[in-house]
């Protein structure tokens, strides 16, 4: 008798404890937090390192970029105030396993929409369009991906699209994996690597920022980038999608494009064309 009851005690104290521990922070409904909360956070995973996109400023303290600013429009839409956005930085390689693990609600950080991604995470509508490229010195004899051949090496870093596609696109060049893009790029300077290749908007903020260096060739890939938010947050998923459209609409997205962006014209994103601010 005493057994059984010291086995429906025990039974019970787990149960308890597991009562007390709650479910797991990804699985809690992102909308409804938002919705219950009186000051409601959106934690967004963003690139830290990536000029133009996510790239953070010393002198201001902040992480500054194209994707941080649309964050910072879609929390406002969502919340009701952009201050409630917060960044927490990510990595081409750290971005899915921080969504799963629930320490941020969604990435944007220039991640490509791909069928492989999909087995992990969701993903908002397209809300900017890439291609990936390559970086080169200026003197280099490099002219675009058909020119690599085995006696190349091409810098590419972990967890990105870009290594996979130049793996099939010169299957013969010996292709080096870092952490991200500020390792890639000193490593390209070092002389480690013949080229870096990922989108042609990241490379485009390397060369801004270091002359010297060029995009070799044409873009050979598509590279849509969309938010990813974790499996069954539809809910969420629907709100970003439907704040993505309104700052389209409104010419909050233009803005922002501009901003970053001044001498390119708008992208038409396939499931929507941004339209210019009012004034
Ligand atoms: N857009 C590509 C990707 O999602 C390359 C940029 C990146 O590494 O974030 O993998």
């Amino acid at each position: 008798m005493k057994r059984i009851k010291l086995f429906f005690l025990s039974f019970f104290t787990l149960f308890l404890l597991a009562a007390c521990a709650g479910p797991n922070l990804a699985e809690l409904d992102i909308t409804q937090r938002i919705e219950e909360s009186e000051s409601p956070k959106i934690v967004w995973g963003v690139k830290a390192d990536t000029n133009l996109f996510g790239l953070y400023n010393i002198e201001a303290g902040e992480i500054q970029g194209f994707d941080i600013d649309i964050a910072k429009a879609l929390t406002e839409e969502i919340t009701g105030d952009a201050a409630n956005a917060s960044f927490v930085e990510v990595t081409s390689k750290t971005r899915i396993p921080l969504i799963k693990n629930g320490n941020i609600d969604a990435i944007i950080a220039t991640m490509t929409i791909s069928e492989e991604r999909m087995k992990q995470v969701l993903f908002s509508e397209v809300y900017f369009a890439a291609g990936q490229s390559l970086l080169v010195e200026e003197g280099s004899d490099l002219q675009g991906v058909e020119d690599l051949t085995s006696e190349d090496t091409v810098i590419a870093v972990k967890g990105s699209t870009s290594a996979i596609n130049i793996r099939e696109h010169s299957p013969e060049a010996t292709i080096i994996e870092l952490e991200n893009y500020s390792e890639a790029f000193t490593a390209l300077q070092s002389g480690q690597g013949d080229a870096m290749t990922t989108d042609n908007a990241i490379l485009l903020g390397i060369i801004d920022e270091n002359p010297g260096y060029r995009l070799a060739g044409a873009p050979f890939t598509d590279e849509p980038y969309g938010i990813a938010i974790n499996h069954r947050q539809e809910n969420f998923q629907a709100q970003v999608n439907e704040a993505l459209s309104t700052i389209i609409e409104n010419g909050t997205y233009a803005e922002i494009f501009h901003k970053w962006f001044p001498e390119e014209e708008l992208p038409d994103l396939g499931w929507a064309a941004p339209k210019e601010s009012a004034e």
